[in-house]
């Protein structure tokens, strides 16, 4: 399998090389040069699969000769061994409505799906082609502790994630604080979460440094991470549907990045029977916007919802979806790109329009409404919905047959369980005792200099170590 870039600018590029890249090198995001297709047949024998056997079929397309099986089978069980749950992502039911529990892995949000997946995967090329990769990454909430538990440990494998000080919930800054591995590195700027984005920006942008310190990233754009995601949709739609291939499935996906949401597009592209996917934002509408009216339009700011994961404005992953409703005209693609830098808004041709509608619903779900949905939900069956998945529940509406994507325990939100529902979630073991154990976290101005300096220090310590 070759990967290409959403803006035409790189050669074609094979698993190793696309993973490592993370964004290719012209600013585009890799996709895959053509997408496999399941057979029915296919669909059925693997409806009756173990998790970690189905996300080893659903892989070795993408991955083509270049892991062998078995060294992809032990990445792939290393990964969800760290699950708590035997299903690793079992659908439930609540309420008469089904729910795909994402959240059994370390940090209790769907992320630690891919990361785990990811972390073990830069562990493994790096061992087999030797050198290092030092990741940076600012963080806002879920993505930092779940990149940090992919990584901790990891031979050749430094991370520095940085958070707003001050600015993350307790919990979820302890999920981070307090796992104290050598190779693990807290960074709190005083600043906002945009400040520490810009900071990292920066400094994927200065490419000598980049280079001279071997940066790399696990943001939401590594084709790893949507690849891992894939997988699930498979799973859900195997435990519903029997593997009848006549038994077509809709999913109601939770959206910020649209990270989660465009890998049950390249799983319906595969062949998985999906009827409707159904996009659900919060205050944050961009894509509902989109869906409804064709323009991708930038809004005046980004608000601060009850679902806090997904109060995005640009959604990073949205590129590698126009390519493929563009049918892979990358020239197309560049000129969309430029109208949205230009105007901060881009808009596609009518009857490009009515595919989009034929392959996503959306739905933009309010904070009141979150909250109703976590107090309806609750008084009819008792079970307890984070408010991220309460957008989705809320935005699959009254539609029959819609599995609903459970992003996140809700004892990592209680603050908005709480508000709807007069006590808190009870906490998974994972979630428990943070507060009382011990923390290591460097306190930095925001600004790139004082960043820069910290990463040039630490790494020429541990560099200098080695020697
Ligand atoms: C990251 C996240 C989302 C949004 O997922 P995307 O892939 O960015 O669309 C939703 N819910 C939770 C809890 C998250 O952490």
């Amino acid at each position: 399998m070759h990967y290409l870039s959403t803006r035409g600018g790189i050669a074609p590029v094979g698993f190793t090389d696309a993973v490592m890249m993370g964004l290719a090198t012209d600013g585009g995001l890799l996709v895959p040069a053509d997408i496999p297709q399941i057979d029915t047949g296919t669909l059925r024998a693997w409806s009756g699969l173990r998790f970690q056997e189905l996300a080893l079929e659903v892989m070795t397309p993408f991955v083509g000769e270049e892991i062998p099986r078995a060294d992809l089978r032990a990445l792939i069980d290393a990964s969800y061994a760290t699950f708590s749950h035997p299903e690793v992502t079992p659908v439930v039911e609540a309420d008469g409505v089904r729910i795909l529990e994402l959240f059994h892995g370390p940090t209790a949000a769907f992320k630690d799906v891919a990361l785990q997946f990811l972390g073990n995967l830069f562990e493994s090329l790096l061992a087999r082609d030797g050198g290092s990769l030092n990741i940076v990454g600012a963080t806002s909430g879920d993505t930092g502790s779940a990149a940090i538990y992919g990584v901790r440990g990891k031979q050749r494998i430094q991370i520095f994630i940085l958070h707003p000080k001050g600015r993350v919930s307790p919990i979820q800054e302890r999920q981070m604080t307090t796992v104290l591995d050598a190779n693990v590195h807290n960074l709190a700027v005083r600043g906002t979460f945009d400040d520490a984005q810009n900071i990292v920006k920066a400094l994927f942008n200065d490419l000598p440094f980049k280079s001279a310190y071997r940066l790399g990233a696990v943001n939401s754009i590594n084709w790893a991470r949507i690849l891992a995601q894939t997988v699930y949709y498979f799973y859900a739609w195997g435990r519903i549907s029997g593997g009848d291939p006549a038994r077509r499935v809709s999913f109601a996906v939770p959206t910020g990045n649209f990270g989660d949401v465009f890998a049950g597009y390249l799983a319906k592209r595969m062949g998985l029977p999906i009827d409707r996917l159904i996009i659900a934002t919060n205050r944050n509408d961009i894509l509902t916007r989109f869906v409804h009216t064709g323009a991708y339009a930038v809004g005046d700011e980004v608000y601060q919802t009850l679902s806090p994961a997904m109060d995005i404005q640009i959604a990073s992953n949205f590129e590698r979806y126009l390519y493929f409703l563009h049918d892979g005209d990358t020239a197309r693609i560049r000129a969309l790109l430029a109208d949205l830098q230009a105007t901060g808004r881009l808009e596609i041709e009518p009857e490009r329009q009515a595919r989009v509608r034929s392959d996503f619903d959306a739905v933009a779900v309010s904070d009141p409404e979150t909250l109703e949905q976590i107090r309806a939900t609750h008084a009819a069956s008792g079970y307890i919905l984070c408010p991220h998945t309460a957008v989705g529940v809320r935005a699959a509406g009254d539609r029959d047959g819609v599995v609903c994507l459970a992003t996140a325990h809700p004892a990592k939100f209680n603050e908005a369980v709480t508000a709807a529902i007069g006590r808190e979630a009870a906490a998974p073991p994972s979630l428990r005792g943070l507060m009382e154990k011990e923390v290591r976290c460097a306190e930095l101005e925001a600004t790139v200099g004082a960043v820069k300096s910290h990463l040039e220090v630490t790494l020429g310590a541990l560099a200098g170590g080695d020697a």
